[in-house]
């Protein structure tokens, strides 16, 4: 694939999990899974990607963030 020898775009030193396909910079495509879940907390998520790994690792992020959001708005109402 080639891809091994990629690092994430952002912290230049994780293995990327999630590619961004629309990217707003374009030198910043793909993601580590520490950098793409800090992107995700900041409320700002990829919204189309591709899984780089085979298995929805950066869906389980998307899931994790939306119970948090739910459990905060929640618990702010
Ligand atoms: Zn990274």
């Amino acid at each position: 694939m080639g891809a091994h020898s990629r690092k994430c775009d952002w912290c230049g030193a994780g293995t990327p999990i999630v590619r961004d396909l629309q990217p707003v910079n374009a030198a910043y495509q793909y993601w580590c899974v520490e950098c793409a879940r800090a992107l995700i907390i900041k409320g700002d998520p990829i919204e189309v990607y591709r899984e780089l790994e085979g298995e929805p690792i950066y869906g389980r992020l998307l899931d994790e963030h939306c119970a948090l959001k739910r459990f905060y708005s929640f618990a702010s109402v």
